[in-house]
C-alpha cells in the first residue's frame, strides 16, 4: 500500500470510525457476525469505515440512499475479506442499488455472429471491473443466518476474477494448490448438479449453484458465512478450502457463541 494511501487512511479511521451506536445495532442486526472476537469486530469496524469511504455509492431506479443502507451493504461486503484485506477489493470502485430485482440485458453472438438477446431477471451483477449492482430488498433478506445473502454473493464474483478469469477460483495464497481446489470443487459441483437434476426439492443448498463454475463459488461462499454447518455437511472439502482462503471459520465461532 503507498505511503500517501495509508496517510489518508489513517485520517479517515482517526476522524470519522463509524460511531459506537451505528456499530452497536449493525453487529445486533447481522447475525452472520455472530461470534467474532473483540478484535475481529474492531477490524471488521475499521475496514467497514474505509470501505465506505473509499466507494462510490449510488441510488438508481428511484432509490434513495440512506446511510444505514451506505453501512449494512459495506459490514456485509468486508465480512469475506476481514482477514485478506481490502486491497482485494481494489478493482471494485461502485456500488449501484437499486429497489427490487432488475432485469438485466444480454446479447450474446453466436458462431455465425447472429445476435441473440435475452432479459434475466438478477439481483445482484458483477461480472467486470465495473460497479457491482444489488437489489435492496435482496440486501435486506442478506445477513440473517439462513444461506442467502447477495453481498456476500457479489463479492465472491469480485474476488474470483482476481486471477484474471471468472472460473469459480479465486486468486488462492501462495500456500494453497490450485489442483486440489480444482478437484475439489467440481467433484462436489458435479454431485450438486447430479442430485438437482433428481430431487431438488431435497437439496440444502441452492441449485442456483450449479449454473455454473463460478456461481457454485458465489453460491458456496454465502453458505460458508451464512450456514457454515450446512455447507460442512453438504461438502466438508470445500468448506475447508474456502476456510483457507478466506482465513475464517465460521462454523467454530458460531458454535462457540
Ligand atoms: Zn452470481
Amino acid at each position: 500500500m503507498g505511503i500517501i494511501r495509508s496517510i489518508r487512511r489513517n485520517r479517515i479511521l482517526k476522524e470519522g470510525l463509524l460511531p459506537t451506536d451505528t456499530w452497536t445495532w449493525l453487529v445486533r442486526d447481522h447475525p452472520i457476525l455472530n461470534g467474532l472476537s473483540d478484535a475481529e469486530l474492531a477490524l471488521l469496524r475499521r475496514i467497514s469505515t474505509l470501505f465506505l469511504h473509499e466507494k462510490v455509492f449510488e441510488g438508481a431506479d428511484g432509490l434513495e440512499l440512506t446511510d444505514s443502507m451506505r453501512e449494512v451493504i459495506s459490514v456485509q461486503a468486508c465480512l469475506p475479506i476481514l482477514h485478506i484485506g481490502l486491497e482485494k477489493y481494489e478493482n471494485w470502485k461502485t456500488v449501484i442499488v437499486v429497489p427490487d430485482v432488475f432485469i438485466q440485458e444480454h446479447t450474446e453472438f453466436d458462431k455465425a455472429g447472429v445476435a441473440h438477446e435475452w432479459d434475466e431477471d438478477n439481483s445482484g451483477e458483477s461480472w467486470d471491473t465495473g460497479p457491482v449492482v444489488l437489489s435492496w430488498k435482496d440486501v435486506e433478506a442478506s445477513g440473517w443466518g439462513d444461506g442467502y445473502n447477495v453481498i456476500i454473493h457479489e463479492a465472491a464474483h469480485r474476488l474470483d476474477l482476481l486471477d484474471g478469469e471468472v472460473n469459480g477460483r479465486p486468486d488462492l495464497h501462495q500456500e494453497m494448490d490450485p489442483t486440489e481446489w480444482r478437484e475439489v470443487f467440481s467433484a462436489a459441483f458435479k454431485d450438486l448438479k447430479r442430485r438437482a437434476g433428481r430431487k431438488k426439492r431435497r437439496l440444502k443448498i441452492d441449485d442456483y449453484a450449479v449454473e455454473d463454475d463460478a456461481e457454485f463459488f458465489a453460491v458456496t461462499s454465502e453458505y460458508f458465512f451464512e450456514q457454515p454447518h450446512v455447507l460442512v455437511g453438504e461438502y466438508p472439502d470445500v468448506y475447508r478450502l474456502l476456510g483457507a482462503y478466506y482465513r475464517q471459520d465460521p462454523l467454530v465461532r458460531m458454535k462457540t457463541r
